[in-house]
């Protein structure tokens, strides 16, 4: 298309023929006349030739314009309609913000497209524009709530035929960030389905469905599903443990709720009722509203831990022996094969992590060992060695055979999340 200046009178002479009603006139100009109604700016249009006139008619008289043409179809009728069904359908669910999407009949647009290539489109607006525009307007009056097109809380999807309008609510996750102590072992992080019929229930899982009985998931996400009213979850952590390891050091998590119906959730006490129903297996605390963003940056961040280990020794080790364990293990990088317990479903590589700080005491035969290490390290494979694949190991600095009795995370070493950055 070549643009040619824009003629207003020319534009208003050409659009006047087409017997558009004031509304479907006023939005071929909204840009011009901005902060007026399209049906007003039609009216003014309609009565007044030039632009100044136009502006002048607008600023001293209250105007009322006409709704429904061959070009809208009359769609601008159903808008209360509209807003109406939106108003109906969010009676009872929680939000603070909106979108509004909209859909209208093929047969519009195309004659929409027809009148700009005859009389041009340089100060338009479409009509999906103008109704999404206007609904979103009189729904953010009368619920008090705000339009937010980045990541709006709902979204309601109007879809206008030739005789009615249809809403579709979309409602979005909500997400919750959490904090979670494990005190016991042998519990998975998450629901873990059996791994012969994936749920359904069969012999291998005495028809549980499940390889374990419960998880940290199946003990924190019920009291927020219930209080939330939503309809599924998902629980992501900010990486896991071991199902044999005590998370005593908090681990950050965050929960995803799947079509909430209410969000402002009282948080203390949804703390305090999951602590009491998960009998101190699990203990969540700082539950708070949280963000999709957060979300994807707990699953991503990358945090050193420590571990408390107890170690089983072959052959008793002296005092001078674990002080030149922990000089030699101090910020020392370790390079670890995939561990042969891990590497059916993992990819046979070599990683390098470093330890950041160890400290031994005595404990019996054996000892324990507290251990900072950067993410990502196979602890038990630094005990043991696992066959020369993790180099060095406490067992080859030692040179006695050493096992991993217990083993629990006692901190994860937080890192902060900010909104801004990420
Ligand atoms: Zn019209
Ligand atoms: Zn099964």
């Amino acid at each position: 298309m070549i643009f040619k200046e824009f003629d207003f009178k020319e534009a208003r002479k050409k659009l006047l023929g087409k017997k558009l009603c004031d509304r479907c006139l006023g939005r071929q100009f909204t840009q011009l006349f901005q902060g007026h109604e399209n049906a007003v700016i039609g009216k003014a249009i309609r009565e007044k030739e030039t632009e100044k006139q136009v502006e002048k008619l607008l600023e001293e008289k209250d105007l009322k314009g006409t709704e429904g043409c061959k070009y809208c179809d009359k769609l601008f009728q159903k808008e209360d309609e509209a807003v109406e069904k939106a108003i109906d359908v969010t009676e009872n669910i929680e939000f603070h913000n909106f979108l509004v999407g909209v859909r209208v009949p093929k047969k519009i647009e195309n004659k929409e497209e027809k009148l700009w290539e005859e009389a041009g489109a340089n100060h338009c607006e479409p009509i999906k524009k103008d109704l999404k525009r206007n609904i979103g307007k009189k729904i953010a009056e009368k619920t008090g709530k705000e339009a937010e097109f980045k990541r709006p809380e709902i979204v309601f999807l109007f879809k206008f035929t030739e005789d009615e309008v249809k809403l579709d609510l979309n409602i979005n996750s909500m997400f919750i960030y959490g904090e979670y102590q494990k005190n016991v072992r042998d519990l998975p992080q998450t629901k873990w389905y059996c791994r012969k019929c994936h749920g359904k229930g069969c012999d291998y899982c005495n028809y549980k469905g499940k390889m374990y009985e419960e998880s940290v998931e199946e003990l924190i996400a019920p009291e927020i599903v219930k209080a939330s009213g939503g309809e599924e979850e998902k629980f992501h952590g900010a990486g896991r443990e071991d199902i044999d390891t005590k998370q005593l050091g908090w681990r950050p998590f965050t929960i995803e709720v799947m079509e909430p119906i209410r969000r402002d959730l009282d948080f203390q006490e949804l703390a305090e009722e999951t602590n009491k129903k998960a009998e101190n297996k699990v203990k969540v605390r700082k539950l708070r509203p949280s963000s999709k963003k957060e979300m994807q940056f707990l699953k991503k961040v990358k945090m050193d831990k420590t571990y408390r280990i107890k170690i089983d020794c072959e052959k008793e080790p002296e005092k001078e022996q674990l002080r030149e364990l922990e000089k030699k293990l101090d910020h020392r990088t370790l390079s670890q094969k995939t561990p042969t317990r891990v590497a059916h479903r993992r990819a046979d590589k070599v990683r390098k992590r470093e330890v950041r700080h160890v400290e031994c005491k005595k404990d019996g035969k054996g000892f324990t060992m507290e251990v900072k290490t950067e993410s990502g390290t196979y602890i038990k494979e630094l005990v043991t060695g696992n066959e020369e694949r993790t180099h060095p190991s406490v067992s080859g600095i030692l040179g006695i055979k050493c096992t991993p009795e217990q083993l629990d995370v006692i901190k994860v070493h937080k890192r902060k999340f900010n909104a801004g950055n990420n």
